[in-house]
């Protein structure tokens, strides 16, 4: 079966040697390897502070921290994407209030987020879903409008970009997620990238059980709760060597969907998504609306490709539905959604063997 979803792992013969080395090293705790990988990180993304850390939850805990939200605040969020966004909500003792998708593309919509603002709203949690970028010119005027901070939650959109900029150059707060799954895993992981420098120097003494690496520990004062999130060396040499790879390795997603865009253009029983003006999506997954999502799945799967709605809506989720919501726009967009394969491991006869099948309807 081709897979929905595959880990990427570097070539045995470069990796490794680079994990033998680090880990016999003496030093497989946070240090050198940690601080090269934030500093390539920050190349690869083009702007801002990369904050390594051990998960993209961890990074989405300490973006809604750094973005003061505290217990009894809400946050605006969506309810198409994987748990982790909202479940960090909760961490800090927050209520989530839902905004509707749209409908064109699935993510976060706009108008219905200027809906629900309210005087406890103290975050918006926004997320490039599947890879494609999120509205960010509404969203930005949105949030200067009201003074509200944005966490983009990039966690599928890995190099996708916005007027050339790639994901972490738009937003105060961008979370990525380097998990088993993801175009770059480092086995679990994330990153917070922090534009603001000094909330960049408070975000590492959080992610430190709120102690700063630069005093000693006598010196230390802990002043306010700080968690055990950081990176370790051996995590980071996976990531460096990832990193080595990693143009190619996103390039071939987005290679793929940019084929199925083309080729999937006006088929019966297929709606395609949109992207917003002037974004270029990292295509996570490839993911389209069919008629008789059910007749889909069996067909594709009949013929030895995994095609899947993925995710659970999160409003579904009694713990994460603190406003029950009428979210009509995702109500139609769940109904018809459906990812199939379009990583680095599709093939051309993979992918055009997937065209042929949906030409011939299910
Ligand atoms: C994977 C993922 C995360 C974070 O996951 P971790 O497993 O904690 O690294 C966050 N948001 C979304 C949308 C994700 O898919």
């Amino acid at each position: 079966m081709l897979p929905l979803i595959k880990t990427s792992i570097p070539d045995r013969k470069i990796l490794m040697p680079r994990l033998e080395e680090v880990l016999y090293s003496g030093y497989v705790a946070q240090g050198e390897a940690v601080e090269l990988f934030e500093r390539k990180f920050e190349g690869y993304i083009g702007g801002g502070h990369t904050l390594s850390l051990n998960s993209g939850t961890a990074a989405l805990h300490i973006a809604l921290i750094l973005a003061g939200v505290k217990e009894g605040d809400e946050v605006i969020s969506t309810a198409l994407t994987a748990e982790p966004t909202n479940v960090a909500i909760k961490m800090v003792g927050a209520k989530i209030r839902w905004a509707d998708v749209d409908y064109k593309t699935g993510n976060i919509s706009v108008t219905t987020i200027e809906k629900v603002i309210n005087a406890k709203t103290k975050a918006i949690i926004v997320v490039d879903y599947a890879g494609i970028p999120v509205d960010v010119k509404g969203i930005k005027a949105l949030s200067e409008k009201y003074k509200i901070p944005v966490i983009e939650d990039a966690a599928h959109a890995l190099g996708a970009k916005y007027k050339g900029k790639k994901a972490g150059n738009h937003f105060p707060f961008t979370v990525y997620s380097f998990q088993a799954i993801k175009h770059l895993t480092t086995i679990d992981g994330g990153a917070l990238q922090i534009l603001d420098s000094e909330l960049y120097e408070k975000g590492k003494v959080i992610r430190w059980f709120g102690l700063d690496k630069k005093l000693t520990r006598m010196d230390n004062n802990i002043s306010f709760q700080g968690y055990k999130y950081h990176m370790n060396n051996v995590n980071a040499t996976i990531g460096l060597v990832q990193l080595e790879n990693i143009e190619s390795v996103v390039q071939s997603y987005i290679d793929n969907g940019k084929y199925f865009d083309e080729k999937l253009k006006d088929v019966n029983g297929v709606e395609l998504i949109e992207y917003y003006q002037d974004s270029e999506p990292s295509y996570w997954l490839y993911t389209m609306k069919v008629e008789n999502r059910e007749g889909f799945i069996k067909m594709m799967a009949d013929n030895g490709i995994m095609a899947s709605e993925l995710h659970k809506r999160n409003d579904l989720h009694s713990f994460l539905n603190d406003y029950p919501s009428e979210l009509p726009n995702l109500d139609l967009f769940y109904s018809k959604m459906v990812h199939i394969p379009c990583g680095w491991w599709v093939t051309n006869e993979d992918r055009e063997k997937m065209i042929d099948l949906i030409k011939k309807g299910w």
